[in-house]
């Protein structure tokens, strides 16, 4: 086992368990992890001024920061472990190699430093100090807020080294069972590479948090209340489920029918129309022609980085007509590219803007701030704002999952040009892009923001199609 396998473990115990013994073919490439790897290569490189080198060698020369160090070790009970310090840095004291020893250092992303990055140092620490035949008290969490490095000091006492002890025992005895169960917290894994492979079980099986809104804590309380899977969900009286379902005070019954009702849904494959009145004038609304519009950003960095419009002078013209515009915002230059964003609104001041999610109307509101426009202007533009997601979700209960803009209108039929996407994707690009600076990568990125606009444009035509539509 190794601190890979331990910081999974902390994650997700079936993670930790395909982790190593899991079919490789069924893993799926995640860029979250290959964007936190960028991301912590960054951050511990500007913490160690530029003197960060790899391996062995690099502590034997007592340079200021190690990286890729992997050390092997006997812990307990002939337990062979391995530690894979995500850093290490140089400090004051005595070791093997000098008047120098190193502490372990972990990367962090967001505010939370969570039991993972504690156990990580601590695992890391005790196969650590025999090797460099010093003895480590801290290990550091090293995070970025706000352009600034900071840096917390953790204390590795006896007790956080006896819990690490137990959870390897703990993740020992898993490696030598079987595959555990599914997560109960089901937003685990949404960044996990198994989440494809888990996902079609759950499936199989009926999970009750495959239905939208059901969480952890909902399933728990179905399952005590007998409704053990989603069959039993769907078929169950609405009425008496809102009676068990008292967490949700008055809104009880509202919960119960909805729940009831996507079960149904997701069941029978069959979409169930909601009637509501908000969705009966998208088509007077859009008929003299529409914008839709999609943002790619990085969200660490407060960075918009592409802006996407799609205009649309008639519902009814070939996919080809359409006027794809791409506004590039690659410094961070706002003016520029703002004074442009207005532009194309400001030339079609009465068509209404679509969107999908809330992201896009705060980012116009902001930059129409920015650039000095008055409140009534500022109300206006935003007034023409209409966000898909909100509009879908009041007026269909979907077979689906979740409403997401993907598995939304790939249900619709939609594909995607490039294979595998998703934001996360796109923001790994421009990652890319900005190490190497190579154009392939801004092409990869508009093609993607294309294909969420039509993406966009297929569920807005959907809504259109079947806004009279009753059940
Ligand atoms: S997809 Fe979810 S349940 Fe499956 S291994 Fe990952 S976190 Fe665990």
């Amino acid at each position: 086992m190794n601190s890979l396998h331990l910081k999974s473990f902390a994650r997700c115990k079936r993670k930790a368990w395909l982790d190593f013994k899991g079919k490789k073919s069924y893993e799926v490439w995640s860029p979250h992890k290959a964007i936190d790897k960028i991301n912590q290569f960054q951050i511990f490189s500007e913490f160690c001024n530029s003197e960060l080198y790899t391996g062995l060698k690099a502590c034997e020369n007592g340079y200021q920061g190690v990286i890729g160090l992997k050390i092997k070790g006997n812990l307990f009970q002939n337990i062979n472990a391995e530690i894979r310090p995500q850093l290490l840095v140089k400090t004051k004291g005595k070791s093997k190699w000098g008047r120098y020893k190193y502490l372990p250092a972990v990367y962090k992303l967001g505010h939370k430093t969570t039991k993972e990055h504690l156990l990580d140092l601590a695992f890391s620490s005790m196969l650590l100090e025999s090797f460099q035949e010093s003895k480590i008290e801290k290990g550091l969490v090293i995070s970025r807020f706000n352009k600034k490095i900071n840096v917390e000091e953790i204390y590795l006492n006896k007790k956080l080294r006896k819990k690490v002890l137990n959870v390897l025992l703990s993740l020992n005895e898993c490696f030598e069972g079987f595959m555990p169960e599914i997560t109960q917290d089901r937003k685990k894994c949404t960044i996990c590479s198994w989440q494809r492979f888990c996902d079609k079980e759950a499936k199989e099986n009926g999970y009750l948090t495959d239905i939208d809104g059901i969480g952890s804590k909902t399933a728990s309380l179905l399952i005590t209340n007998g409704i053990f899977d989603t069959q039993i969900l769907a078929s169950y009286n609405e009425k008496q489920l809102g009676d068990k379902l008292s967490k949700f005070n008055d809104q009880k019954y509202e919960k119960a029918s909805l729940f009831v009702k996507q079960a149904q849904a997701y069941i029978s494959k069959e979409p169930y129309r909601i009637f509501n009145n908000d969705n009966n004038d998208l088509l007077e609304k859009t008929c003299s022609g529409f914008y839709i519009f999609d943002i790619e950003s990085n969200p660490d960095h407060k960075h918009d980085f592409l802006y996407g419009f799609l205009k649309i002078n008639n519902l009814f013209a070939k996919k080809e007509d359409l006027i794809y515009k791409p506004i590039l915002n690659l410094k961070n230059n706002k003016g520029e590219s703002y004074r442009k964003i207005i532009e194309i609104l400001s030339s079609k001041k009465e068509w209404p803007v679509l969107h999908y999610g809330e992201t896009e109307k705060i980012a116009i509101i902001n930059i129409a701030k920015n650039l000095n426009l008055g409140f009534e202007e500022i109300d206006l533009l935003a007034s023409r704002f209409i966000d898909l997601h909100t509009l879908i979700r009041k007026s269909w209960i979907l077979p689906l999952k979740n409403y997401g803009l993907k598995t939304v209108s790939n249900w619709l039929g939609f594909e995607w040009m490039q294979k595998n996407v998703s934001g996360s994707k796109a923001l790994y690009w421009w990652i890319q892009y900005q190490i190497t600076e190579n154009e392939k990568f801004l092409k990869k990125i508009i093609q993607y923001n294309k294909d969420d606009c039509l993406a966009t444009l297929k569920i807005a035509e959907y809504l259109i199609k079947n806004q009279s539509k009753k059940n």
